[in-house]
């Protein structure tokens, strides 16, 4: 796993009735697109608001590129971009104004300002409403606007409470997009979604965390994720371990991502139906025993809902979560 950007150690956060975090622990690797997911009432944003520094947890550790969020809070803020799933904008400012206001809030030089305003709404697509009202754009323009400001001053590591809502389905695929890119220019990014079947074309990893526990942390090619991009998921089985089949399929054009382990091998293809004739007649006539060869889809649902075992109790709390 890539050198983690983000370690979270043996986090507790209480709220004055509630505990909603007991003892997380988890590590964001950096430059992935990370998935945070979870049923309402998890605790995804309010580990999310401990990772901003904007919650101050009971207990535990968090640090970003080693520093320490709860010591050096305003290191950490030049350095992170956060989208809030429930987010205010200046409705009075100029989309323009929004965004100049945001950089300016994270220190841009001033004679940087004009290009990143630029930028940021170019890359959210709404550089021909800079002149109108933050308050006058429909929901879906301001969510576009305030992951413009989010991004604006270049951050290092980007989260976003669920990002996609309230946007439009070209809107969603053009954020997915977004995602991938900055995560290719250097980005780290955390997103925090119900949408499995959204975070599964971009998110290299994945957090799932229950009742204020994580529950389970991996990579996404783990659970046969990657991006749409790369083509359709393929697993396929030999009788038994051929030490020729990694080699047969990375010489292949159109394969990528792939992980072979024992018998089995999953990997990413691209062109359609002929491909993958093509890519199993190539095998077969290699004499490679195929007994089983498919395209999977919708794996990081059943990642997610492999997850879904009940938590046994915490002998430190009884269960009981006013503790
Ligand atoms: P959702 O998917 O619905 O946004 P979530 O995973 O983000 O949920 P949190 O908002 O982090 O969940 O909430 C975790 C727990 O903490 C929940 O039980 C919630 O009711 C509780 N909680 C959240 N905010 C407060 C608060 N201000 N005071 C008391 N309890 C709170």
């Amino acid at each position: 796993m890539a050198e983690p950007l983000v370690t979270v150690e043996d986090l507790v956060f209480e709220y004055p009735s509630k505990r909603a975090l007991f003892g997380v622990g988890v590590t964001v690797p950096r430059g992935s697109i990370t998935a945070l997911v979870g049923p309402n009432g998890a605790g995804k944003t309010t580990l999310i608001r401990c990772l901003a520094g904007l919650h101050e947890p009971f207990s535990g550790r968090i640090k970003i590129g080693g520093i320490d969020v709860h010591d050096h809070p305003r290191q950490i803020h030049k350095r992170l971009g956060y989208l809030a799933d429930f987010f205010g904008l200046y409705e009075d400012l100029s989309v323009a104004r929004c965004l100049t206001y945001a950089a300016w809030v994270q220190g841009c030089a001033p004679e940087e300002t004009d290009d990143l305003v630029r930028s940021a709404a170019e890359r959210l697509d709404i550089a021909d409403r800079l002149g109108e009202k933050a308050g006058a754009l429909s929901r879906g323009l301001k969510q576009r606007l305030a992951i413009a400001q989010s991004i604006i001053h270049k951050p290092e590591f980007l989260i976003l409470d669920e990002p996609a809502s309230g946007l439009d389905p070209d809107a969603r695929f053009r954020l997915s997009n977004l995602l991938v890119r900055l995560k290719d220019e250097g980005m780290t990014l955390l997103v925090s979604s119900h949408i499995l079947s959204e975070l599964e074309d971009y998110a290299t990893g994945l957090i799932v965390i229950r009742d204020g526990r994580v529950v389970s942390q991996g990579l996404m090619r783990d659970v046969g994720g990657q991006t749409a991009n790369d083509g359709e998921r393929l697993a396929l089985t030999l009788t038994e371990p051929d030490p020729r089949l990694e080699n047969l399929l990375a010489g292949r054009d159109g394969v990528s991502a792939i992980h072979v382990e024992n018998r089995t091998a999953r990997c990413r293809i691209t062109g359609g139906e002929a491909a993958r004739h093509a890519l199993l007649k190539s095998l077969l006539d290699a004499g490679l025993a195929v007994v089983d060869f498919r395209v999977e889809e919708d794996r990081l649902r059943d990642a997610y809902m492999a997850t879904a075992e009940p938590i046994p109790e915490d002998p430190n709390t009884g269960g009981d979560e006013s503790s």
